[in-house]
């Protein structure tokens, strides 16, 4: 029988993905003594089945896509992906699912990981179950950090499991092209993988509930990218749900509630997200099971003043840079707390207050066109309450645009508060227009005055230029 060791920290980290890490940088940059669990892979989701192996995988895509847009080079790009290659690649940036630079890095920090799942057990205790069924009990002095993000949910349909559908895990780290991939859902990631699959050689049905695709953007990001993807050769089908499933000698059979029947080698089910929280011991502190964890703007957990939950699991914003921002936050509040100064009430609009979670999120939606936003969109902004006053223009309104590829096809919007004529939210769908959305992010963020944003101004003849015509726009509507 192995013992039970136990180890007193300042602070404990449940779940090493990207917000983990980065509660463990900060407490550790305080001088908190840091243990952090992990019961996978140190570096989360995102490193190894989300953002970087579908980034990679899409990559190539959109490069042979904007180079096939160029006059003089268009030639060159005309035949298929290496796939081969592609997921080559793919697998070098997740290391092959290792996680030995990762879990060196956290050593280089002077954070202490333990590996094994790991569940509160009470107050301020986690205990660790390792792979051979060891315990160790961990105590925390000053806070446990609730990090353990999200997983994919599967819809209720019988026999589902004898299917054996993609999630993104296989999306992101599947070894071979499938022949034929029905992707479920509208949203970021089955659009974003129905691109780089179509891509890579699969026939992709995409199979879409709602009216459109996208739908959290403004509604014609989501009309840019199903008119590209339908170009690209995938079959767009709004207003479609799955009936039933099943698989027959290794063929999936797909039933749609439109009595359509679609025959694929793999299916996708890109449906949502649910947080990782069913057996992390929240009922030995009071909590709910399953559910996700609401928090204040110090990422404490409501009423709790030791559990703090931060990235994905809170459900503020599921994007891995909002929850490295909350990560520095937490890391800033639980440092400043272990000292005695009080966060919210001495600094409540500082920087110990995640407040660009609830006014300046952006996304980029790598797809081919790209899809960019931050901020409000315009139902967003009227649903809230604001005054307010859309203004569009054509992407190629800017002369950088057309340089960048030939027949470009985007456009912008930006939605003005009119009382304090400020920007509330920007979207931009087009070629290349994720490297723009940070300069809209400043202006959201800073709630920069439009009479200010005149003089900012872009550099010709970039993309960029796009910001003059929305300003005329404005100015002379
Ligand atoms: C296909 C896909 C593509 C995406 N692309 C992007 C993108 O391009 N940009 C972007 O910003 N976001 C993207 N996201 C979202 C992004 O992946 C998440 O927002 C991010 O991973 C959240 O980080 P996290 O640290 O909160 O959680 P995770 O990355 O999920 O990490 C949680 C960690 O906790 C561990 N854990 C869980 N429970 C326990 C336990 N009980 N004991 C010990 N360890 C535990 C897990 O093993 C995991 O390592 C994408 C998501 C998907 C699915």
């Amino acid at each position: 029988m192995t013992e039970t060791e136990t180890f007193a920290y300042d602070v404990v980290v449940l779940g090493a993905g990207p917000v983990g890490e980065n509660v463990a940088d900060r407490t550790r940059a305080a001088g908190l003594s840091t243990a952090v669990v992990e019961s996978e892979l140190v570096g989360g989701e995102c490193s190894y089945w989300a953002c970087i192996p579908s980034k990679a995988l899409l990559r190539p895509v959109i490069a042979r896509a904007d180079a096939r847009r160029v006059p003089g080079l268009r030639q060159s790009v005309q035949g298929p992906l290496d796939a081969e290659a592609v997921l080559a690649h793919r697998n070098y940036y997740t290391s092959d699912w290792h996680d030995d630079g990762a879990a060196q890095w956290l050593d280089g920090i002077g954070a202490d990981l333990h590996r094994g799942h790991g569940r509160l057990t009470g107050p301020r205790t986690v205990t660790v179950t390792g792979a051979d069924g060891g315990q160790k009990v961990l105590t925390a002095r000053h806070a446990v950090a609730v990090c353990t993000g999200t997983d994919a949910v599967l819809p209720d349909l019988p026999g589902l499991a004898e299917v054996k559908p993609w999630t993104s895990r296989n999306a992101t780290s599947a070894q071979a092209v499938p022949g034929r991939l029905v992707v479920v859902g509208g949203g970021v990631v089955a659009t974003e993988m129905a691109t780089a699959w179509q891509a890579l050689g699969s026939e992709v049905t995409l199979l879409v509930r709602g009216k459109g695709l996208l739908g959290r953007m403004e509604p014609f990001a989501g009309e840019f990218v199903a008119e590209a993807l339908t170009e690209a050769g995938a079959d767009v089908r709004t207003g479609t749900s799955v009936e039933s499933v099943t698989r027959e000698n290794g063929t999936v059979v797909v039933v749609t509630d439109t009595g359509d029947r679609i025959e694929a080698d793999e299916i996708l089910f890109a449906t949502g997200r649910r947080p990782r929280t069913a057996d992390i011991g929240l009922d030995t502190v009071g909590l709910e099971p399953g559910g996700w964890l609401p928090v204040d703007d110090s990422l404490r957990v409501t009423g709790s003043d030791w559990l703090y939950a931060v990235g994905d699991v809170n459900h503020r914003a599921l994007l891995t840079h909002q929850g490295k921002y909350q990560a520095r936050i937490a890391g800033a509040a639980i440092a400043a707390r272990a000292s005695g100064v009080p966060i919210l009430e001495s600094d409540p609009w500082g920087a110990h207050a995640a407040t660009a979670d609830h006014h300046a999120v952006p996304q980029v939606v790598f797809t081919d066109p790209e899809a960019a936003a931050v901020g409000l969109s315009l139902a967003e902004a009227e649903q809230a309450g604001h005054r307010v006053r859309a203004v569009d223009v054509d992407m190629t309104s800017a002369s950088g645009a057309g340089l960048y590829a030939d027949g470009y096809k985007g456009r912008a919007r930006m939605v003005v508060d009119l009382e304090a004529e400020i920007l509330l939210g920007v979207t931009f769908v087009g070629p290349g227009v994720g490297e723009l959305i940070h300069s809209a992010t400043v202006a959201v963020a800073g709630q920069v005055p439009i009479s200010r944003l005149w003089h900012a101004v872009p550099s010709f003849p970039t993309i960029s230029e796009v910001w003059l015509r929305l300003l005329e726009a404005y100015r002379d509507n």
